[in-house]
C-alpha cells in the first residue's frame, strides 16, 4: 500500500507578518516547522507502516528549497521518502494553484491507496488545500479524521464535528485530512536523523517535471487577490485586578460582567 502525505512548512509563529503591498505572507527570517496538523496526519500513515507490511509512505511539499529540511524531518520520524516541487513558477501560489500542484505531483508518484492532509495549515489557515486535492483527483474525501481503522480495502473514519462525530466508510484510493485529536506525533530518533541526511532521499521536481497546467499555477495562475490585509491592533482596554477575599473578588467580577452585559 502506498501512502502520501502533504506536508507544508509554516512559519513557526503565530505572529505571521505580511507584506502589505503583495498580500502574501512573508517568511524570510522566521523559523519554520512542519505544520502541526501535518505531524498527525504522517503519524497516522508511520501507524499504519507499522501495523502492516509492505506500506510505503511517501512526503510530498511543495515550497521554496528550505522545505527539504521539513521533508528530511519526516523522513527521520519514518517515512520511506520525499518529494519536493519547487520551481519560480509555484511562487504566488494561491490554494487553488498549490492544490493543482500538489495534485499533479500525486499524479506523477501514480499509484497511491491513501493521501493525507492536515486539516488546515497555521499560516494560510484556509483549510481549502486537501479537499481542493481531492476533487483535482476525483477521489473521495473525509475531513477533520479523528479516529481511523483500515479494513481491507476500506476506511472507516471517525469525522469531527462541533457537537458529535460521524463515522465514514469509504474505498481506497481516498484522501483524509487529520486533526490533532487523531494521535500524538512521535519524535525522529537521532539515527532516523543522521539516516535522514544520507544518500538521494529527497527529490526534486519543477513544474516542466510534472504534468501541470502552467495558467493554474503560480500568482499567475490564482484567482484569489488579497485586497488588503492588516493586523488587528492588540489589546485596547485596560485590564482590572479584584485583590482580597475571593468570594467577594468573585462577586465585584460578576457585577463587572453584568455591567457590559457579558453574563
Ligand atoms: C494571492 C495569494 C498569493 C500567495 N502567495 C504565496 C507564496 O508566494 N508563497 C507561499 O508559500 N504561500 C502563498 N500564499 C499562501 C498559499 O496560498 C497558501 O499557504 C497555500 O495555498 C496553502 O493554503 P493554506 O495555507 O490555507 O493551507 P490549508 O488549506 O489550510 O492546508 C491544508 C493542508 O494542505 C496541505 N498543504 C497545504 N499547502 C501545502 C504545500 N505547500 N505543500 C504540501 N502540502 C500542503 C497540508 O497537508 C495542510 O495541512 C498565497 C496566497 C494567496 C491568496
Amino acid at each position: 500500500m502506498n501512502i502520501i502525505v502533504c506536508i507544508k512548512q509554516v512559519p513557526n509563529t503565530n505572529e505571521v507578518r505580511i507584506d502589505p503591498v503583495r498580500g502574501t505572507l512573508i517568511r524570510e527570517g522566521v523559523p519554520s516547522i512542519i505544520n502541526p496538523d501535518d505531524r498527525n496526519a504522517l503519524e497516522e500513515a508511520l501507524r499504519i507502516k507499522d501495523t502492516y507490511e509492505n506500506v510505503k509512505v511517501t512526503v510530498l511539499s511543495m515550497g521554496p528549497p528550505q522545505a527539504d529540511a521539513a521533508l528530511r524531518e519526516a523522513i527521520a520520524m519514518g517515512a520511506d521518502e520525499g518529494i519536493l516541487l519547487t520551481d519560480r513558477a509555484f511562487a504566488g501560489s494561491d490554494t487553488w494553484a498549490t492544490s493543482t500542484a500538489l495534485a499533479a505531483g500525486i499524479r506523477y508518484i501514480g499509484d497511491y491507496s491513501i493521501i493525507f492532509c492536515g486539516r488546515q495549515a497555521i499560516d494560510g489557515d484556509t483549510a481549502q488545500v486537501g479537499p481542493q486535492i481531492a476533487e483535482h483527483l476525483g477521489l473521495p474525501q473525509i475531513t477533520y479524521v479523528e479516529e481511523l481503522k483500515i479494513e481491507g480495502d476500506k476506511v472507516i473514519a471517525k469525522r469531527a464535528l462541533e457537537d458529535g462525530y460521524f463515522v465514514i466508510e469509504s474505498k481506497m484510493p481516498v484522501l483524509l485530512t487529520a486533526i490533532k485529536e487523531l494521535n500524538k506525533p512521535r519524535y525522529p530518533s537521532i539515527k532516523g536523523v543522521y539516516d535522514a541526511y544520507k544518500g538521494d532521499k529527497v527529490k526534486l521536481l519543477s513544474a516542466k517535471d510534472i504534468d501541470v497546467d502552467f495558467d493554474n499555477i503560480g500568482l499567475e495562475g490564482s484567482p484569489t487577490q488579497v485586497n488588503r490585509s492588516f493586523t488587528p491592533s492588540g489589546r485596547t482596554g485596560q485590564g482590572e485586578i479584584f485583590q482580597g477575599d475571593y468570594k467577594e473578588c468573585v462577586n465585584k467580577l460578576i457585577v463587572r460582567l453584568r455591567e457590559k452585559h457579558l453574563v
